[in-house]
């Protein structure tokens, strides 16, 4: 019995990871751009107490979706590996192949629900 991915369904998954990749990679830049202690005036200024503390907090929110995001770029970098080497779709854990429509809702996944349960536990 072959359940392998057919050929059509990797590549179309291939062209959203890109397009996910490339959406996040923007984010990331506008993020950053967003981040006040990026900001060339941040140092100068002399502004009130409660403004550093807005400014932190904003800081701190800007940098944790950052991260969310590079973590999530770094999946996509995987599954992008995979799909070269012939390998995607394939559970990580079990070594069965991932339901399509799994993979349609998160392109980058790389567990089945069954294995994504256990390991969250
Ligand atoms: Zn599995």
């Amino acid at each position: 019995m072959d359940k392998r991915l057919p050929k059509k369904f990797i590549l179309e998954q291939k062209e959203k990871l890109e397009k996910e990749r490339k959406r996040s990679l923007d984010q990331v830049e506008s993020l950053k751009k967003d981040d006040p202690f990026t900001d060339p005036d941040h140092a100068s200024d002399n502004a009130a107490i409660d403004t550093d503390v807005r400014e932190q907090v904003g800081h701190d929110t800007i940098e944790a979706e950052i991260k969310d995001l590079e973590r999530r770029i770094m999946d996509i970098d995987i599954a992008l590996r995979k799909i070269s080497r012939g390998q995607y779709g394939i559970c990580e854990r079990c070594k069965k192949t991932i339901p399509q429509a799994r993979l349609k809702l998160i392109p980058e996944a790389a567990f089945d629900i069954d294995c994504e349960k256990k390991l969250r536990k």
